[in-house]
């Protein structure tokens, strides 16, 4: 289970302070009123940016993995939230999918750029639509986009932002922002690429 750990560091940042060494979780999430075995658990390794560690915690009674994500990181995604905002942003922008996939990645070919782009611009602007409606008042007539949460919130970075606006609605909404686990058969379908690219650990253990 992946829980918020509340930062303004960027993920650079994080690897040069060793932010994770400074991360708490006080009590079982699972029994709160304790009485469980409760622990540290070590850290894993995030690929980007290189030296990235993620504390963990484990209750052993309720067979459940904790892990702390900094508020500068893509959920079960490699790499910042700063960067995926950036690739949204550039699509929205684009007068085409495959105009932003070219321009975003010069590395691989197009079908390849193409889902890459989709497996950030989708789950994006997902949790941006069910942001809408789970707070109807903050940004009514706004459309679910980078752009237009941008000028509703007024800051340069609105996912980050949105860690902290949205903190109690976190495990309703879609990774990269959110933390909503992974459908039941989701270890299947997930791609060999996006494992490869050392995003949060498989839902067997999360
Ligand atoms: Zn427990």
């Amino acid at each position: 289970m992946q829980l918020r750990f509340e930062t303004s560091s960027t993920s650079k940042e994080y690897v040069t302070h060793q932010a994770w060494r400074d991360a708490t979780l006080e009590r079982c999430p699972l029994h709160p009123a304790g009485g469980c075995s409760f622990a540290r658990h070590g850290t894993y390794e995030r690929v980007n940016p290189p030296g990235t560690r993620i504390p963990r915690w484990y209750c052993p009674e309720g067979h459940c993995t904790f892990s702390l994500l900094a508020d500068c990181f893509a959920a079960r995604l490699s790499g910042s939230l700063q960067e995926v905002e950036q690739v949204v942003f550039v699509a929205e922008q684009a007068p085409s999918r495959e105009a932003a996939a070219d321009a975003l990645r010069l590395d691989i070919e197009l079908p390849g750029a193409l889902r890459w782009l989709r497996r950030r611009l989708k789950p994006v602007h997902a949790a941006l639509t069910l942001l809408l409606g789970l707070f109807p008042d903050l940004f009514a007539g706004c459309l679910p986009t980078v752009s237009a949460f941008r000028q509703r919130l007024g800051c340069a970075w609105v996912l980050p932002a949105l860690r902290e606006i949205a903190e109690v609605r976190l495990a309703q909404l879609p990774p990269p922002l959110g933390f909503r686990p992974p459908p039941a058969h989701a270890g299947e379908a997930e791609s060999p690429n996006q494992q490869q690219a050392g995003p949060d650990p498989p839902a067997a253990i999360a």
